[in-house]
Formats: structure tokens, sequence, C-alpha cells
């Protein structure tokens, strides 16, 4: 790792701009020492540290040292491309131009991601191309004859066009289907089980675990990067999320009286078809009974509600859905495989099956480690509901399916320590056999940033925080001339202190309360001196180098809302094992998301800024103390002319 990572290396040879770090050189020894001693490993890595090239050049090296195959795993798709696009070809160079070795690697996305041909020559058949899409359906079928991987980033189709031609899971059989030699998706499938390297997002990774491991080939070593998230996302991939709209389409589908109704295309036998008819005119109501009864669970005002018992009012939705079931398995013995309806057939019938699957363990609560909740749709005007189900701890199956199945897996992010000690995630990863490293960001804090904490200001909870709270923000982004972001833990505090706010500065306020965070964050990039006020989205992940943010305000401490259902479960659990919730769970969660929100101020060497905390509680309370020593040391200033005068 010297000879790469050193003053004077390779890297230094391959990138004018190199600069050396001993906590990369530090963490990519580690990891090359974890692989070797088949370890797994736990490593925070401050920001500025060049954690990605610390982790991919050892673990790609030992892979093609040893003939294993690696998987890369992050949170998003843009990091995913990242990777593929910028990070991973440093490496490549530096392995053929100093080692003479060479490696393949391959993005790995969801089925849905990719067209199938044999669905788009259906359409075709069918004769549902409107006029208007014919030249689409010309540059499509051109990328089909030219056996190229192709995705729908390729093609931008609207959603309408790609929901007819995309691939679905449940009517995908590679060894019944005719196209299977040219097929795209199959093509990718091929690419990945040779690659040496496939990099992917955690969603993908773990609906693959959800899948029974089918989807993807198998592989050696893993690397979560953005480790910090994997429980959040893991829960909801392995649980389910059932939608009102999502159950009526499947069974629309089925109905006898349109022109795109499977039954009336499908079935021939006068009398099944008419049976299986009379079985979809009596579920419809049902389903719309039942949901109502969901919706009137719901409280006034509430965005969630957990379930706690059997749900009464779903087992006639379940019967009656079982019955459609049974009548569609005995259509389907009736139906030619060359039907080109037969597709649309069994994707249906697939949906359908998984959701009774999914719905029968709501309304029967089935699994004793999940919990289940109604949670009302932010994005419909109609108020409609979906119900919930995930696993309220994954360390049992993160351990089983991943921890101990895997040669080696390594953990890394810029926040996974609560005052410098792992056991908290070690815990809820159920991660063992391993090491850890520790880290600090290679920035230097105590010049780059100044730390603002109010300590005149009310407790959160009294009623006149919200005022004083907008006073003490107001002053520095006042100070800052705007380019600030402002991170608040729920809409109501963000809404109120917005419109008080509006009283006291003069700078363009883009909010998520307003628009969308990616179109809030769109306008606050293009609009100089404003101020961006999100909530959760915007405490990870926002990557605003330089002047684009010289001043983070944090209102609250991060808490986890404690009547959220999975939190709320959580929290029982802890307290069922004996132990203190609020130090067992709601500390270190609150701490890891701080973290996260300070590390949105210092993105490169030489970016400046403010920190400020607007919750005097870091101050007064005991616990308050894992909040400050999780972060980098820095100035710390109490007033904004004590700021004025340090800062400026
Ligand atoms: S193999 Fe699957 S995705 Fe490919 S064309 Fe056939 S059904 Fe479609």
């Amino acid at each position: 790792m010297d000879r790469i990572f050193d003053k004077k290396g390779y890297l230094s040879e391959i990138l004018p701009a190199y600069e050396f770090r001993n906590e990369q050189l530090a963490m990519s020894a580690f990891i090359l020492e974890r692989l070797y001693e088949s370890e797994n490993g736990v490593i925070e890595a401050g920001t500025g540290t060049g954690k990605t090239l610390a982790y991919l050049i050892p673990a790609i090296l030992y892979c093609l040292e040893n003939d294993k195959k690696i998987t890369v795993s992050t949170e998003t798709k843009t990091l995913q491309k990242q990777l593929i696009d910028k990070d991973i070809p440093i490496v490549k160079e530096i392995f053929s131009t100093y080692f003479n070795m060479d490696f393949s690697f391959s993005i790995c996305l969801g089925g849905s991601n990719y067209p199938c041909r044999m669905r788009f020559e259906a359409v075709l058949r069918a004769g549902k191309v409107h006029a208007g899409d014919l030249n689409k359906f010309k540059k499509i079928s051109r990328l089909f004859n030219s056996r190229e991987i192709f995705t729908n980033f390729d093609l931008n189709l609207p959603a309408y066009l790609w929901d007819e031609i995309k691939r679905e899971g449940d009517s995908c059989n590679a060894q019944r289907c005719a196209f299977a030699s040219g097929c795209a998706f199959q093509m990718a499938r091929r690419q990945w089980g040779q690659s040496h390297c496939l990099v992917m997002n955690h969603h993908l990774f773990f609906a693959n675990i959800a899948s029974g491991k089918t989807y993807l080939p198998p592989f050696d070593i893993v690397v979560f990067d953005e480790a910090h998230s994997v429980e959040e996302i893991a829960a909801a991939q392995i649980g389910f999320n059932l939608g009102y709209r999502e159950l009526l389409d499947i069974v629309n589908r089925f109905r006898g009286d349109t022109r795109q109704s499977l039954i009336q295309n499908i079935i021939t036998n006068e009398r099944l078809r008419s049976r299986c008819i009379d079985s979809i005119a009596k579920v419809i109501p049902e389903i719309n009974a039942f949901y109502e009864d969901m919706r009137k669970l719901m409280p006034e005002g509430k965005n969630s509600i957990r379930i706690r018992d059997r749900v009464a009012s779903g087992n006639q939705l379940i019967e009656l859905l079982k019955e459609c079931m049974t009548l569609m398995a005995e259509a389907d013995r009736g139906i030619d495989d060359e039907n080109p309806w037969r597709t649309e057939f069994d994707i249906a019938r697939g949906k359908l099956f998984n959701y009774i699957e999914s719905l029968a363990s709501f309304v029967f609560q089935h699994n004793a480690n999940y919990v289940y909740w109604i949670e009302r749709d932010s994005d419909t005007l109609f108020g409609d509901v979906s119900l919930r189900g995930q696993p309220v701890d994954v360390s049992e199956i993160v351990n089983r399916e991943i921890v101990t199945f895997y040669d080696s897996s390594i953990f890394v992010s810029a926040t996974l320590a609560v005052d410098g000690d792992f056991s908290y995630i070690v815990k809820r990863l159920g991660i063992e056999h391993h090491k850890m490293l520790f880290l600090e960001s290679s920035f230097d804090y105590k010049i780059q940033a100044v730390l603002y904490i109010a300590r005149d200001i009310p407790d959160p909870a009294d009623g006149a925080y919200n005022e004083q709270a907008s006073t003490h923000a107001a002053g520095i982004i006042n100070l800052l001339k705007g380019n600030c972001l402002m991170l608040f833990t729920s809409y109501k505090t963000l809404r109120e202190v917005r419109k008080i706010m509006s009283g006291l500065i003069d700078y363009t306020v883009y909010s998520q309360d307003i628009s969308s965070a990616t179109d809030a964050l769109d306008q606050y990039i293009k609009h100089e001196n404003a101020v961006l006020m999100g909530t959760h989205s915007f405490w990870q992940g926002l990557d605003l180098h330089g002047d684009l943010v010289r001043g983070v305000i944090m209102m609250k401490l991060p808490f986890a809302v404690p009547d959220s259902p999975p939190v709320e479960a959580k929290m029982e659990r802890i307290v069922a094992e004996g132990k203190d919730p609020f130090y067992g769970f709601q500390i270190p969660e609150a701490v890891i998301r701080f973290k996260q929100g300070f590390g949105r101020l210092i993105r490169s060497s030489t970016d400046r800024g403010i920190v400020a905390v607007l919750d005097s509680r870091i101050l007064r309370k005991s616990y308050g103390k894992y909040f400050l020593k999780s972060v980098p040391e820095c100035r710390i200033v109490h007033s904004i002319r004590e700021l004025e005068e340090t800062y400026f």
C-alpha cells in the first residue's frame, strides 16, 4: 500500500492534485490485513480521508491475487455512478500501469431498470403502440438488435411507456424465454457473473438477500460504503409496503369489462371466465371497504399508527383474494405459451401472490420480529394509506446472511462511532469476528470551522423556543450573508421557523416544505446567498463544496421521533432486554445523525464555515458530551459578537 499511497507513490504520478494522507494509507493497510486474515472490518474514516480509494485499492488487489470476487455496496445510484465513472477507473489505471494487472467491473441495477424484449414484442403484437411513440419503439428495436446492454437511463422513456416494456421479475423466466440470448438484462447478468468487481446500492443488495440470493451472482467479499444507512435500508427492503392503488391496479388487470382485460383476452372457457369475472367483481368492493377501515384507523393529524393486533376486517379480503388466485391458477393450465397476453397474465398473478403473502403477514401479525403499521402517503392528494411491515432488528439477518457468510465484510462510513466507540453499530448489524479502526477527519477543523452553540436559548419543548432560535439563526445568516443550510427534525418546526424568519432576513429561502427536496436544492445551488431549509434527507448526503455552504445551522439535536412505529418498536425491544432505550438507542442514533449534519460544512481542505447548534441541551444535559466528543475539535463560541471576532 505504501508504494501506491506514499507522498511520491503511484497515485501521485497519476493524480496531479494528489495529497498524501496518513489516514488513507492506514485505512488501506488495515483493510488488506482484514481480508488476508478473513476477518470483518468496521471503519470510521472522517471526512477528507479519501476513503473510497482506501478501500477499493486493497480490496481489488486482494481479489486479483486470490481469485476472489468483490461487491461494493453504497447508498444511492448517484454514488454507484461516481464509483464506476470516477474512482474505479483510477484503480484500473494504477493496476495496469504499475502491476500489469487488469480487472473487470459492472454496475448492478434492479431488474426494473432493464427493458424486457419479450414484453416489448408482446406490446407490438397486441398493437398497443400509439402513433406518437413509433419513433421511440424504433430506437428501442435498434438497441435490442445491437445486442448491447442498455437501461432506461439510456432511453429516458416516459413512465407510461417504460411500465409497458420494463423487465418484471414475476414474468421473467430465461429458460422459457425465446428472447433470452439477446436480452439486455440477461446479458447484464452474464457480465456480472464474469466481473471481478460488482457495484450496487444497499437497496439492491438487500433485495437480493430478500430473494434468497437468487438475483446476483455469488461473490466472496463485500464492502459497504456509507454503512451507517445499512440497518434502515435492510429493514425496509426485507419488509413490505402495500398500497391501496397498487392492489386495485393488479386486480383491475383481470377485470372483465375492459379491452385490455386479461380475463377477456386469455380465458376461452366461458364458464371459467364468468367465474373469474364474478370473483373479481366481489373482491373490488371488499378492497375498498378494507382500505376505508384502515384510513379510519389513522388519527387526525398523525402520519402513522402502529398495528399490534390482528386486523379482523382483513380476513374476508384475504379469502376473496385467495379465491381469485385459485381461479387464475385453473385458468393458467389452459393458456398457450404463445398467447401474447401470457406474459402480462403471469406478471399480474405473481404480483397478486406476493401482495396476498404480505397482506396476510400484516392482517394476522405473523412475524414476532416485525413491526406493523399504517402510514399516510405523503404524495397523494386523497389521503391514501400504505400498510407497512419490517423487521424490528436486522442483526440476526445481517449476521447470518452477510457477516458469517462472506469471507470478509467491511463496513465503512464517516459516521459509525459514538465518541470513538463502535459498539452500537456492531450490535445493530450483528457484526462479529471483526477489528475496528477509527480515523479522524483529514481536514483542519480548528482552522476551518467554528462551532456556535446557543447557550441562552430555551429548551426546544418551551413555547418560546422557535422565536428565539429564529433570532439566533437570523444573526448567523445575516453575518454570513446567506449560503446557509438549516437542518430541522420536523416539518412543523421548519414551517414555523420559516415564517418567523421571513421578517428577520432578506435572503431567499428554498425549503423542503414548499417544494420537493430535489427542487429546493437545485434552486438553492442556482441562487447566490440563499438559505436552504430541510429535514431528514438533508442531514446526510448533501455534498456542497466551497462557498455553497458557509454555515450549517442545526436547530434541535436530531433525536428520532419516539412515536414513529419502527423507532417505538426498537425501543420496546431494548426495554424488554432490560436496557435503557435512551442510552441504548436514541443517543447513539442521534449522535450519528448529528455527525452527518456536522459533516455537511467542510467538504474540502479549502472550505471554511460555521456550524451552529441551537439546542442548549448539548451544554445542559449530561448526554450532551456524547455529541460534542463525537465531532472534530474546533473553536466554540456562544454569541454572535464572539463569532464576529473569531470568524472574520
Ligand atoms: S429473459 Fe426476461 S427480461 Fe429478458 S426478454 Fe425474456 S422475459 Fe424479458
